[in-house]
């Protein structure tokens, strides 16, 4: 159940920004017959009603408690602080720099327990922020090609 939340909140979001962002593109675009003010504002408000939407069924995903230490079972813990190489270049090569970063920030963090000193990796928060980001820039880019391969 918190998968299937998870998934619509990710589309939710996706859908949410790309009409914000073509009301906004339509905005600027001042040639543009396409767009008139209450079709732009009509589309920001089915973006910002999504977009809230979205942020409801992500938020529990996003909040959910780290893990603890797979040892002790403390929760209590410091950044390793070790630099692990998380960039991807193929995935850099392929979705921009954007894509990339966004891959690197997401991949779950090494952490040192502060009782008993075990090394481990986990979630936080900032990773699956950064998750749900690079999820919603794949999702546009894809829709964004597929409408490009259909127009
Ligand atoms: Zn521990």
């Amino acid at each position: 159940m918190r998968a299937l939340k998870h998934i619509l909140g990710l589309f939710l979001a996706t859908i949410g920004s790309m009409f914000v962002l073509s009301a906004l593109v339509g905005l600027l675009d001042r040639d543009s017959r396409v767009f008139p003010w209450a079709f732009a504002a009509m589309l920001v408000l089915l973006g910002l009603t999504a977009l809230g939407g979205s942020l409801l069924l992500l938020w529990p995903s996003v909040c959910a408690p780290s893990r603890a230490c797979p040892q002790c079972g403390s929760p209590e813990r410091a950044n390793a602080g070790v630099l692990r190489r998380t960039n991807n270049l193929w995935l850099s090569h392929l979705g921009g720099w954007l894509i990339g970063s966004l891959w690197g920030a997401s991949r779950e963090r090494q952490v040192r327990c502060i009782q008993c000193d075990a090394l481990y990796l986990t979630a936080t928060r900032g990773t699956r922020i950064a998750g749900v980001l690079l999820w919603v820039f794949l999702l546009m880019s894809l829709i964004g090609a597929a409408i490009d391969y259909f127009k």
